[in-house]
């Protein structure tokens, strides 16, 4: 008899890290963020894609044969994870047939799910065909605001139940929390919380204007001191949600003239529940319909059409010394600005406080170096 030896294992951080790097340098697609619908049971007043959740805009989704040709293609492109977001995936009535074509096709899955919808058949079905991690939205603990934010009464109780059946179900999850202005008091409360799970804790503080160009999310911003005191005080900031930002903001092309010097147009893609591709959740400049192309034609055009893009205006973005701790986006700018070259006034001063507490020196305001013409600096 052969003698067995065991199989070499790999810490997923180093797994992970050695994947991006190596598919990263070669462009190549290892990522795609599949939002599978807009649906949700809930209304979060900062959420971007609430106002797609009508009846009406429902029939624009992608139907169940159309999603099941871009996961052959997809499986085709060997891209590694896949991403099922929405609105709120379980609310789709197919969700199991998409989630187990999906998963027969080797890929592995990711979930993001607002942890209000599950029952102990969602989780036995899970527990089958165990996904790769679960994201779950942790806003709040408290009953009265994460009601009230939701728009939906019940819907804190609804998740206190999903999460205990979730806390022994032995599946992968963790928790995403975005600080904001409404829960900045809670933000201890919520960490104690997720570590009552054993799950380490992290937050975002970035909010995007609504897919139809609504800015009213935009009011649950916290202020750049907030942030600041925050960020010191809870220490541990988690990658913001855009894949694109994992790999991309000490990595990525420097070159000053390209509108994206993120990670757009190397390894991710995100797909929209109405079918258009893009480069990553809040890109939505240059997209193309995978009704009309295929998903490689799509990726060649949009990924060209990205890296192709330079300003052409002296935007101080252009020249920014702190562009690496901005969460501006090229889209979030013409929503809110009408320009997508234009710097956004609160993320300067976000980049601002971020960069002199990260590198320990000061910084001139971006909108203050000399020949920024394109915005006065903000009050603050
Ligand atoms: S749970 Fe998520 S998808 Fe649903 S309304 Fe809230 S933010 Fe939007
Ligand atoms: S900090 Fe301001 S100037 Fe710099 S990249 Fe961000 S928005 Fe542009």
């Amino acid at each position: 008899m052969p003698e067995s030896r065991p199989l070499p294992t790999v810490e997923y951080k180093d797994f992970s890290r050695r994947l991006h790097e190596r598919y990263g340098q070669r462009n190549r697609v290892i990522k795609a963020q599949l939002e599978i619908t807009y649906r949700c049971n809930l209304h979060c007043l900062h959420c971007y894609t609430d106002p797609y959740n009508r009846r009406d805009f429902l029939l624009k989704e992608l139907s169940l044969d159309e999603i099941k040709r871009i996961l052959d293609e997809m499986a085709a492109l060997e891209i590694v994870y896949v991403n099922l977001t929405g609105g709120e995936v379980f609310t789709r009535p197919d969700f199991f047939e998409i989630y187990d074509y999906a998963y027969h096709k080797g890929l592995l899955l990711m979930l993001y799910t607002n942890g209000t919808v599950f029952t102990r058949a969602i989780i036995d079905r899970l527990k089958h065909s165990p996904p790769f991690s679960i994201d779950i939205s942790c806003h709040s603990v408290n009953e009265e605001a994460f009601d009230r934010f939701t728009q939906v009464p019940g819907s804190f109780r609804q998740f206190l139940k999903g999460m205990e059946l979730l806390r022994h179900s032995g599946l992968p999850f963790c928790f995403k929390t975005k600080a904001m202005n409404w829960n900045k008091e809670e933000v201890p409360e919520i960490r104690r919380f997720v570590e009552s799970f054993g799950q380490p804790f992290g937050f975002t503080t970035s909010l995007s204007p609504r897919l139809n160009g609504d800015l009213s999310s935009l009011e649950y911003r916290l202020a750049p001191e907030e942030i600041r005191r925050l960020e010191r005080r809870e220490l541990h900031v988690s990658q913001d949600d855009e894949p694109c930002q994992e790999t991309s903001r000490w990595t990525a092309s420097s070159t000053p003239e390209r509108l994206y010097r993120c990670g757009c147009a190397t390894n991710t893609i995100h797909i929209s529940a109405w079918g258009a591709l893009g480069t990553c959740t809040m890109q939505y400049e240059h997209r193309v319909s995978l009704r009309d192309y295929s998903l490689t034609d799509a990726i060649a055009k949009v990924f060209a059409d990205v890296r192709a893009r330079r300003y052409t205006t002296d935007s101080p973005c252009r020249t920014c010394a702190i562009y690496a701790f901005c969460d501006k986006t090229p889209t979030d700018a013409r929503r809110e600005l009408g320009d997508a070259e234009s710097p956004v006034p609160y993320d300067c001063a976000v980049a601002l406080t971020r960069a002199e507490r990260i590198v320990n020196q000061s910084f001139t305001h971006p909108l203050r170096v000399q020949g920024a013409t394109q915005a006065g600096p903000p009050g603050s």
